[in-house]
């Protein structure tokens, strides 16, 4: 099987930003939340039991109500829990029908949620992206337009960057002084290192 490697971090880290330079040195990337994006847009199955399971019609406009559902699970951990329960299972088998069709030295399963998910074990080695927390909400409230409130609610719902760090084989810091090509082209060849052994 292909190695795989996991990136993960708190949103607003800079995994994307990471991982695009991964994909630069010609490593395939699969992000498990662009990929849960696309799969609750167009998978029927999993839109009824949305519906089903949130009690409304997530999709009156015809494309997923991404603010209503944010507002139902981010106030509700069952909820949250409930979803994730929906979505995970796809993402994961989909992610490992693409892993077979890959054909390089190793890949990348990008994930917020890496830890916790059962994601551990669809990959060999861990790599945490950090950045201090208020770099990471004034990167978000830029980027998504949100509001500090907005992007604090969904940090809560994630797990401490400690934690994480603690659980990784490999830590990028990704504070705006810090420069992260270097980092990542260290680990990509001790990485291929390690697969040469
Ligand atoms: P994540 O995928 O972890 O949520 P992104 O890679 O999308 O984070 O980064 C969040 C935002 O911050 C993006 O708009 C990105 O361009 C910007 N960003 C990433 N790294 C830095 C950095 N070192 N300095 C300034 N801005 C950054």
């Amino acid at each position: 099987m292909i190695f795989r490697l996991g990136v993960t971090g708190g949103i607003g880290s800079g995994k994307s930003t990471v991982c695009k330079i991964f994909d630069v040195l010609g490593i395939p990337v699969f992000s498990a939340d662009d990929e849960g994006r696309i799969i609750m847009d167009t998978n029927r199955e999993l839109i009824n039991d949305l519906n089903k399971l949130i009690g409304e019609n997530l999709y009156a406009s015809g494309k997923l109500d991404r603010n209503k559902l944010a507002s139902v699970i981010f106030n509700d951990n069952l909820m949250l829990k409930r979803v994730n329960s929906l979505v995970h299972p796809l993402i994961f088998s989909r992610y490992q029908e693409w892993c077979k069709q890959q054909d390089a030295d190793y890949v990348i399963l990008e994930a917020a949620i890496l830890f916790g998910a059962g994601a551990e074990k669809h990959v060999d080695k861990i790599l945490t992206v950090t950045a201090p927390l208020e770099e990471r909400i004034n990167r978000v409230m830029e980027r998504n337009l949100m509001s500090r409130e907005q992007v604090m609610e969904r940090v809560k719902n994630q797990m401490p960057e400690d934690e994480m760090v603690k659980r990784s084989d490999f830590i990028i810091n990704n504070s705006e002084n810090v420069m992260i090509i270097p980092e990542v082209i260290n680990i990509h060849t001790s990485i291929l290192e390690y697969l040469k052994k």
